[in-house]
């Protein structure tokens, strides 16, 4: 079975649909009100993780101190990071953000789920800094790819994965066991298909990124091995 590294949704419904074909995943939350939804939710599923963090389009009006309670809960921190493409949220307060919430991660051992968006270079130096398992959703950027995998970062393949060049050279270049799968939410496949998708159709889609990792990477059986990445994540804190 398919599993979904990152995903957002307001539904409790989109959760049962995943619970219900037993797919592990990991769903966002990026308020301490969201958080605190998904995980009265969540005590009802299983196999659903959830991160938290203040994400980079919500740097100035989130607070730190707003969420750190919540961050103390969370057993995965993100998607955090950095975005000067589909956000104008000032640049230094980002970084702020994001750095305030790298070094916590780091001090407390919780791997943390990256979100760059144009920001891939200036983003280097802080991961860099601030030892820890990171996994970064949907790259998609045509360089700096070999330095986050140096970096032994994880890699979710983006559902665009059928049209993207950028996250085909992803699921080329990244080493088998470094690799995952994601769909960004149901409302992230409506915009990467152009179209409202419907949860009916969210198998199918899930197992086309797949199909696509299987012939890019000439290895068989990919839903194992991704699945298997995903608990090796997961299960980062429990073992550091
Ligand atoms: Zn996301």
């Amino acid at each position: 079975m398919v599993h979904d590294a990152h995903f957002h949704t307001d539904e409790y419904a989109f959760l049962a649909f995943l619970a219900q074909h037993q797919i592990q995943g990991i769903v966002n939350a990026s308020s301490s009100q969201e958080y605190l939804r998904l995980s009265a939710w969540q005590k009802q599923l299983e196999g659903i993780q959830i991160s938290a963090g203040i994400h980079p389009w919500n740097s100035d009006r989130i607070s730190w101190e707003e969420m750190r309670p919540i961050l103390e809960q969370a057993a995965i921190i993100g998607e955090i990071g950095l975005d000067n493409v589909w956000c104008d949220v000032d640049v230094l307060k980002q970084f702020e953000i994001f750095e305030r919430q790298l070094a916590y991660a780091s001090k407390h051992h919780k791997p943390v789920i990256l979100h760059l968006k144009g920001m891939e270079k200036e983003a280097l130096p802080s991961v860099r800094k601030y030892q820890n398992q990171y996994f970064i959703h949907w790259y998609s950027c045509d360089a700096y790819l070999d330095e986050y995998i140096a970096l032994d970062c994880y890699f979710s393949v983006g559902p665009s994965i059928y049209k993207d060049r950028a996250v085909q050279q992803v699921a080329k270049s990244v080493p088998l066991n470094r690799l995952l799968l994601e769909s960004d939410g149901i409302s992230a496949l409506s915009w990467c298909e152009n179209r409202q998708v419907q949860t009916s159709e969210y198998l199918a889609l899930m197992k086309r990124s797949v199909a696509y990792i299987e012939a890019l990477k000439g290895h068989r059986n990919m839903e194992a091995h991704l699945n298997q990445n995903l608990m090796n994540f997961i299960n980062y804190t429990k073992n550091n």
